[in-house]
């Protein structure tokens, strides 16, 4: 079959797929020229992560298509049910993310907590004529030990985050709209191993006791925390957003910032992907990054090698 990765595959995935006789074609075709493209080199499988967006018309206008594979988890990018409509098949990768979102979920608290973003662009400037200054503005940070890590949306990403969260100290409380109890089991370097049993709580306790909050939820057709949550939220408190733009209200988001109603925030995902508003970029309070919460080197070759085995399995 004729393969097209055209947002990237990592090369275990294609070793996978080559040594069965398949050709892989690594390309990032741009998405107006994508379905000329597929019908002049027969491709058969487009594999995609969340930027190539696999709509309606693109699936009209292909000719050989058999199977779309998502490397990832969510299919929105995805019109997954005209794809079945046409016999075309959908695949995915759920899992192979969720340490990748969980470590990149810590790394923005403690941005937040210990004010590494701006200390960080502060001190190539100014490291040097005003240490003694820079020591003092950021001297305030807390510890995350004893803390309370709200998670809302307690799936796969969410269950992963709440066992780096117990291991700094934290208690745990989350909300989920299906899941009412999950068994986190922390497995450690020697062995050994403790399960902690999770009982998920109303939004609302999630939303007034935390210290900092992570959204783990699906796509939404609205944002589920917008102002009235935010202001519920402890001012000292942050929230993380790595899950999809639009689940948290950006224009609430950045207001309770600047009126100093939330310490800080998180941004990995945005309403407007690629071109998020200046006025985000610019916030000192906000700790970003460009959608890269299931992009590491773990994550990609864990993909590569599911989506290749899928595909193996399909043909
Ligand atoms: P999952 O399906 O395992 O978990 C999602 C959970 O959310 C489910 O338990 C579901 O019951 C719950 N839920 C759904 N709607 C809800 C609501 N309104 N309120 C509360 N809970 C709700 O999914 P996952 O693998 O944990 O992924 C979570 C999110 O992370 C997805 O949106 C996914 O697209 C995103 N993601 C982002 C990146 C990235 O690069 N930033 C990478 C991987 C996944």
């Amino acid at each position: 079959m004729n393969i097209l990765a055209n947002d990237g595959i990592s090369q275990d995935g294609v070793n996978l797929l080559e040594k069965n006789g398949h050709t892989v074609i690594q390309k990032n075709v741009a998405q107006e020229q994508l379905a000329d493209f597929m019908n002049e080199n027969e491709v058969h499988v487009l594999l995609v992560r969340s930027a190539t967006k696999v709509r309606k018309e693109l699936i009209e206008k292909v000719k050989d298509l058999k199977v779309i594979g998502r490397g990832g988890v969510g299919l929105d990018n995805i019109d997954v049910e005209h794809a079945k409509s046409k016999g075309i098949k959908v695949i995915n990768t759920p899992a192979a993310s969720s340490e990748s979102v969980a470590d990149l979920v810590i790394g923005h608290m403690f941005c937040g907590i210990r004010y590494l973003k701006n200390a960080n662009r502060e001190m190539p400037l100014e490291g040097e004529s005003s240490f003694k200054q820079l020591k003092k503005s950021y001297s305030k940070g807390t510890e995350a030990a004893g803390k309370t890590f709200g998670i809302i949306g307690f799936g796969r990403i969410g269950q992963t985050l709440a066992k780096r969260a117990i291991g700094l100290g934290m208690k745990v409380v989350a909300y989920d709209k299906f899941i009412d109890e999950a068994n986190i089991e922390l497995t450690f370097f020697d062995g050994q191993q403790i399960d902690f049993k999770i009982k998920t709580t109303d939004m609302n306790t999630v939303i007034t006791e935390s210290d900092v909050i992570s959204l783990h939820v699906p796509a939404q057709k609205e944002a589920i925390i917008g102002k009235t949550e935010l202001e519920r939220m402890k001012p000292t408190a942050g929230i993380i957003n790595t899950s999809r733009g639009g689940i948290i209200d950006e224009e609430a988001l950045v207001k309770a910032l600047d009126e100093d109603k939330l310490a800080y925030a998180g941004l990995d995902v945005f309403e407007n992907e690629p071109q998020p508003p200046v006025k985000l970029l610019m916030n000192p309070k906000l700790s970003l990054s460009p959608h890269i919460g299931g992009a590491t080197v773990e994550a990609q070759s864990r993909i590569g090698v599911e989506l290749a085995e899928q595909l193996l399995e399909i043909n």
